[in-house]
């Protein structure tokens, strides 16, 4: 199978660490890249489309946190975010950027390997899936309840694509926390409570008699069309 190897960049200011996430992921079959100035960016996103970034968030001359929301102008390519400071991570979820997913370092190497993994077979699966009057369509993160498009933040997405695809079984939030972040240490309960308030709201703006995420009282929530 010849199939292009998928393309990873790596923003990161510690020369040691950038070589080494480089080589694992050229280790593990893909093509990566490092950069370490924050200034250049955006630019070279613009022009090589890579299709996942791992993003440091402290960088000589731009700032992570900047660099990623000029991105997402422009572009839905998946972002790991890296960061020194666990309390930084409450911080930045907290602000429902979008970010697929959030390190602390130090990490382990091969852990963020298998993180950009996930990630990329997730966006892969392309299927569109119908039960109700909701459409989910995963290589497009886009979900459609009674013809009309639903804005959601990734974390609603993969919460409703999740119970979705799962429908009539319950989650704890436990299990929710696992299946939308693959580092729950950092999340509260109360975020995936909140998620699934924003979701709701989301779903009776357009219908206002939908109850398809239910909640069940102790146990955690479910999907029914
Ligand atoms: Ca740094």
């Amino acid at each position: 199978m010849n199939e292009k190897k998928k393309f990873i960049l790596v923003v990161e200011d510690e020369p040691t660490l950038s070589a080494i996430l480089c080589e694992y992921f050229e280790h593990a079959g893909f093509e990566a890249k490092s950069l370490d100035d924050g200034a250049v960016v955006v630019d070279f996103v613009k022009h090589n489309s890579p299709d996942l970034i791992i993003l440091d968030l402290m960088l000589p001359n731009r700032g992570g946190l900047d660099i990623y929301r000029d991105i997402r102008t422009f572009s839905r390519v998946p972002v790991i975010m890296a960061t020194a400071k666990v309390e930084e991570i409450d911080r930045l979820i907290g602000l429902e950027l979008g970010v697929e997913d959030y390190i602390c370092k130090p990490y382990s190497t091969r852990e963020v390997v298998v993180r950009a993994k996930n990630i990329l077979r997730r966006n892969d699966m392309p299927a569109q899936e119908e039960q109700g009057d909701l459409v989910i369509n995963e290589l497009s993160m886009s979900a459609i309840f009674h013809q009309k498009a639903l804005s959601l933040t990734p974390a609603e997405f993969r919460i409703l694509s999740f119970l979705f695809k799962n429908k009539g079984k319950i989650f704890s939030r436990d299990q929710l926390m696992d299946h939308i972040y693959t580092d729950h240490r950092v999340v509260t309960d109360r975020a995936i409570d909140s998620h699934i308030k924003n979701l709701r709201k989301k779903l009776t703006d357009v219908d206002p008699s939908s109850d398809c995420i239910r909640s069940v009282y102790g146990v955690g929530y479910k999907f029914d069309a």
